[in-house]
């Protein structure tokens, strides 16, 4: 093969990603982007969030590889244009998301965050246990990660809805679709779960109104992306009690500012973006084989729409 693979993350580890893409294609040219002297060799990139302008640089570029599954970074760049864009679409990546979310999900299922709050005042209160199907899960975006999420949670017992753009069918889930459907849905996930790409249809989308519609006391888990709520909005149902708890993983600033009035909310969990990651181990063979598809003049396979935004 030749060509060369232009390499840019600030999260990702560069001398793994080499080694394990090299034992698929060994005669691959791989190097980080500060590294690359003749930028006319390139012909495809392995990326997460990459600078401004970054695509300028290589005149030959036939391919991009977003090291993720959210693509808003690669979105309404002036950049990029009429080269395809692919995503990780990796069934190791889906379950580790689906392991976050089931264990938010389990937490309030099982009333941990009251319990944990009883033991900080050493009293021993029972509370009787609900069963799962009683509960019922609200998963917005039904896609690679939101689609695994959705079976594994309803797997569990509980009552799973799911809503997307788009009718769907999946074993165990309830599934609705469309702006119409939106407040119903809304108004029967004790737990919503977010699990939608950031778009200009989807920002802001749960702002005070949506966030009103769900039950009194709902759980909210944020997973995809900090925008796709109205944070002031969100910290005003904690507040208020009309929103019980929130688990949340993005944030509409990251990272989340040291004075941020979510850190001291006694309600709310905070990760720092990590409900699934990019797992080089079994990643890498996708993409060689999409990198080996382009050489060989095929179309490169779980291209995403940049129009559409995911
Ligand atoms: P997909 O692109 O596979 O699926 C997106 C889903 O959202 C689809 O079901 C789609 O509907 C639905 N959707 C999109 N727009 C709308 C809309 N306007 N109204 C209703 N539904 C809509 O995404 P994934 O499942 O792979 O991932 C979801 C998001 O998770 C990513 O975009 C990313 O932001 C985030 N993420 C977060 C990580 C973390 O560590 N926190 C890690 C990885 C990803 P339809 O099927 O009808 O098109």
């Amino acid at each position: 093969m030749t060509g060369t693979l232009v390499f840019y993350s600030e999260f990702d580890d560069f001398d793994q990603w080499k080694r394990l893409l090299l034992s698929e294609i060994p005669t691959l040219d791989i190097q980080q982007a500060s590294a690359v002297t003749a930028p006319e060799k390139v012909r495809y990139a392995l990326v997460w969030k990459p600078p401004e302008h970054f695509f300028q640089r290589w005149p030959n570029l036939e391919l991009v590889i977003n090291l993720g599954a959210g693509v808003d970074a690669l979105v309404g760049r002036c950049d990029l244009s009429n080269i395809p864009v692919t995503r990780l679409s990796d069934p190791n990546m889906a379950r580790m998301m689906a392991g976050y979310v089931l264990f938010a999900v389990l937490r309030y299922a099982r009333d941990i965050p009251f319990f944990e709050q009883m033991q900080k005042q050493a009293r021993w209160q029972y509370r009787h246990p609900r069963a799962a199907e009683e509960i019922r899960v609200g998963i917005m975006g039904l896609g690679e990660l939101g689609g695994t999420t959705a079976q594994e949670v309803a797997r569990q017992g509980f009552s799973v809805v799911g809503w997307s753009r788009t009718a769907k069918q999946i074993d165990g889930v309830e599934c609705h679709h469309g702006m119409a459907s939106l407040n119903e849905f809304l108004s029967r996930s004790d737990i919503l779960v977010i699990m939608l790409p950031s778009t200009p249809e989807t920002r802001g989308l749960l702002n005070d109104q949506r966030l009103a519609a769900l039950p009194h006391v709902a759980n909210l888990i944020n997973v995809s992306r900090g925008d796709i709520v109205d944070e002031p909005a969100l910290i005003a149902s904690l507040s208020s009690g009309q929103i019980g708890g929130a688990t949340l993983d993005v944030f509409a600033q990251e990272p989340l500012p040291e004075s941020h009035p979510l850190w001291s909310m006694e309600n709310v969990l905070i990760t720092p973006h990590l409900a699934s990651v990019a797992l080089p181990g079994s990643a890498a063979k996708q993409i060689a084989a999409n990198i080996q598809r382009v050489n060989d003049k095929q179309p490169p396979l779980h291209c995403v729409d940049l129009n559409r935004g995911y």
